[in-house]
């Protein structure tokens, strides 16, 4: 009996995969410390029988008995600049002791090791789009270190045990990505948006809105993940996932106010310090060895994710 590590499973992108894989009968061992994955996405995991949690916070010393760990997903983080920027530390810790924690579970098990880093490691990139030979432009010892800085050195910590110990390694960049099972406290703008906009608030545009982001349907980017886990072992990444589909932040506000039919006004609010100006992501590498592809156009999964928020709300 294989089983599937995945860490982070109560957050968004963990509640998400951890559903496809066990709808195909996949046997799910669950690891999060619930700090920004939810209750209520948990619950909804629990009720399969080939699922099984562990109440875990992976940066302190993680003891798993199972011998048969096929691949580890290690989701685990906090990924929203409200949540990480709030506990800077937590997410240094998950990021580096964390990810050393679940390389040692693979080395141990011999388990494939698929990583989810993030576009953050490009910073406020200077190249656009971004593709993965780009080393970024990322501040250090700012309000996003913690997160760009912790996402680097995790992805420094899987090459060093891809070749010191030949750990079959993977490693994606995910890019910004929305869909059912985000957090609508979670203060990323879909989230953000959508429930001002339900509630007829004001929707609260950060900086002109002139700033851009591309934007990845749930749906398309659990299928980049799972071609990259069933990639040959040789391919270890990095590799891009998300869209190209980019879009600046003040049409977004339009599209949501648009597509829910809202009262809300957009008002103006200050820009936080070391946003990142343009975001695109190169999907060419995406592309070529995993077929990857994006099949739902913005509008398509915004409305989807309207609906989403409006049963959850
Ligand atoms: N943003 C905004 N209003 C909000 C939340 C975010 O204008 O209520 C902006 C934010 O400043 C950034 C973009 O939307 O330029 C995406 O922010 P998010 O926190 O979703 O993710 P990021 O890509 O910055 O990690």
């Amino acid at each position: 009996m294989k089983v599937t590590v995945i860490t982070g499973c109560a957050g968004f992108i963990g509640t998400n995969l951890s559903l496809k894989l066990l709808k195909k009968g996949e046997n799910i061992l669950g690891i999060d410390n619930l700090s920004s994955g939810s209750e209520r996405n948990l619950k909804i995991l629990r009720k399969y029988k080939n699922f099984e949690f562990l109440k875990k916070d992976v940066s302190k010393k993680i003891k798993i008995e199972y011998k048969n760990i096929d691949k580890i997903f290690h989701l685990a983080s906090m990924a929203s600049p409200k949540f990480y920027q709030r506990y800077p530390l937590e997410t240094l810790k998950t990021n580096f002791t964390g990810t050393l924690n679940m390389l040692e579970v693979a080395k141990k098990t011999k388990s494939k090791f698929i990583f989810s880093s993030t576009s953050e490691i490009y910073g406020d990139p200077l190249v656009h789009p971004q593709s993965e030979n780009y080393w970024g432009n990322v501040n250090p010892i700012g309000i996003r270190s913690c997160y760009d800085e912790g996402k680097r050195v995790a992805e420094t910590l899987t090459f060093e045990y891809f070749r010191n110990f030949k750990v079959k390694v993977k490693v994606c960049r995910i890019f910004n990505t929305y869909g059912k099972f985000m957090s609508k406290d979670d203060g990323r703008v879909v989230s953000n948006f959508i429930v001002q906009a339900l509630k007829n608030e004001d929707i609260t545009v950060y900086g002109d809105g002139n700033q851009t982001r591309s934007f990845c349907h749930i749906d398309d980017l659990l299928n980049g993940l799972i071609s990259l886990s069933d990639s040959k072992d040789d391919f270890t990444g990095p590799v891009n996932l998300g869209s190209e589909e980019e879009i600046k932040i003040i049409d977004l506000a339009k599209m949501v106010i648009k597509l829910t039919g809202s009262q809300s006004k957009i008002v103006f609010k200050d820009l936080p310090k070391d946003d990142p100006v343009k975001r695109k992501p190169d999907l060419s590498l995406a592309k070529k060895v995993l077929k990857y592809k994006n099949s739902v156009p913005i509008e398509m999964g915004i409305l989807e994710t309207i609906e989403y928020f409006r049963g959850a709300l």
